[in-house]
């Protein structure tokens, strides 16, 4: 057997992944010729390549690592357990301590009345439990009819064939048959590539009225639920208009549409609070979690529900499940994790001091000839880029060029940041200190720099 080790050189390693290893959401052909840039440690907010680079990360490995990385704590946590429990499941009447433990420091993080958990390995199994549980929940109650849900397209709520048709990616819908039935999608609140003409408040309560129409459309007496994540991540950062919110919450309540709000990034302080749902002033009747709920040290995720859904889901036998809903191991990282973002204050620190310093510096990006809009919650933001700020254009039909140039670019100033179609993405560990701010806002700018001479 072929020994592979971090001392390997870079070539050999590229090698072999692109002989045997199938990346998710990646042109695997291209790996051969490119190769994958291959992350062997990581500290803080920092990563190293297998050639010695060190690599500032703005995206938190992929929206999770809310903590940074190289936490002894959480090493500690999963060595304990795997000691004394590494696996027992949770069905048929069985529990153990971790979950147990982490179930009820969640309903008090949650707010209002979500005092019930159902993990998950994952977000996208979390949102397949969500889009059971709400029309078990309708069946339950008598009205077996109430089965659509309604998502928005260019969201994203996992790659599941449950999850990945919630969500509205065309490109995911292009391949595998999805959506399945009883999806329903509409339109997304992005104001700066959809709003046209109008103010950004009309606009937002245009969007928000589609759930209105769609509703109407469909029947209320056959819609189940309404997804959406509270600042929509994947999609670009798209961060709503003040009026969207509210204007949602009312068409649920006056239609008894269910509100799920998938706080898979958003969770976990990323927006300055413990859920996205407070900052954006939503009270949802399940929230999906995973990601940061572990800062990324363990897959885990699951779904917290409302008092009136785990009553109704309770009268029954709720036929669903996952091996490891609840892992023991999994759960003790989560729950040492929420112990150290609560004592180090690291949510209060986001929300009071990192995150307005941040914002000041990402806003400041939009001095630069390339960038339109800069939209920041908390930590995470979004830049769009433009060859024409006035008129907000976009740079060709389907965009991504100069996005993908860009993030190349990045690349190549040791600097991680995203780029969905030509709207350029950070989401930094929540512990990034301001001089790590500054280097990500220069490393940046010297970016866009390159980006911009190679567009000329
Ligand atoms: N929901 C949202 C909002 C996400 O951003 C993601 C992943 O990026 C998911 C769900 C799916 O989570 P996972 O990749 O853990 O299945």
């Amino acid at each position: 057997m072929t020994q592979i080790s971090n001392h390997m050189p870079t070539a050999e390693l590229q090698a072999l992944d692109a002989a045997h290893h199938m990346h998710p959401f990646t042109h695997n052909a291209d790996l051969g010729a490119k190769g994958a840039r291959i992350i062997t440690r990581a500290d803080g907010v920092w990563l190293t390549d297998s050639d010695g680079n060190r690599i500032l990360d703005g995206m938190a490995g992929l929206w999770c690592v809310n903590l940074g990385y190289g936490r002894q704590e959480l090493v500690d946590a999963a060595t304990r357990q795997m000691q004394e429990l590494p696996f027992y499941n949770t069905f048929f009447q069985t529990s153990h301590t971790p979950a147990i433990a982490l179930a009820a420091r969640l309903a008090e993080l949650a707010p209002g009345d979500l005092n019930h958990v159902f993990f998950a390995g994952s977000g996208s199994e979390a949102n397949d439990t969500n889009l059971r549980m709400v029309r078990t929940y309708w069946a339950e109650k008598g009205q077996p009819e109430k089965q659509v849900v309604i998502s928005r397209w260019n969201a994203y709520h996992g790659s599941s064939v449950g999850s990945g048709s919630l969500g509205g990616m065309k490109g995911m819908h292009s391949q595998g048959g999805l959506p399945i039935p009883g999806i329903h999608h509409i339109d997304q609140p992005d104001w700066w590539s959809e709003g046209g003409d109008m103010t950004p408040e009309d606009f937002g309560l245009e969007r928000a009225r589609q759930l209105e129409t769609a509703i109407k459309e469909l029947g209320a007496d056959k819609v189940a639920a309404f997804i959406a994540e509270p600042v929509q991540g994947a999609g670009g950062v798209i961060v709503p208009p003040a009026t969207y919110w509210p204007e949602i919450q009312r068409i649920c309540r006056e239609h008894d549409i269910l509100l799920i709000a998938d706080e898979v990034i958003c969770g976990f302080g990323r927006t300055g609070n413990w859920f996205g749902s407070q900052t954006m002033e939503i009270t949802p009747d399940i929230m999906t979690i995973a990601k940061g709920l572990s800062s990324g040290y363990l897959p885990i995720g699951g779904s917290i529900v409302s008092d009136r859904i785990a009553e109704v889901i309770g009268n029954a036998e709720f036929n669903h499940g996952y091996t490891y809903s609840g892992h023991p191991v999994a759960a003790a990282v989560a729950l040492e994790n929420l112990r150290i973002l609560d004592e180090e204050g690291i949510v209060t620190r986001v929300r009071e001091e990192t995150a307005p310093y941040l914002a000041e510096k990402f806003r400041s990006l939009t001095d630069h000839p390339l960038v339109g809009e800069a939209k920041i919650v908390g930590m995470m933001g979004s830049i769009a880029l433009t060859p024409d700020k006035a008129s907000r254009a976009a740079f060709e039909a389907d965009g991504g060029t100069a996005g993908y140039i860009c993030r190349e670019r990045c690349f190549a100033n040791n600097l991680v940041m995203r780029h969905v179609g030509d709207r350029m993405i950070i989401s930094p560990p929540l512990v990034i200190s301001r001089e790590e701010i500054d280097t990500l806002i220069e490393r940046a700018w010297q970016s866009l720099d390159e980006t911009h001479a190679k567009l000329q």
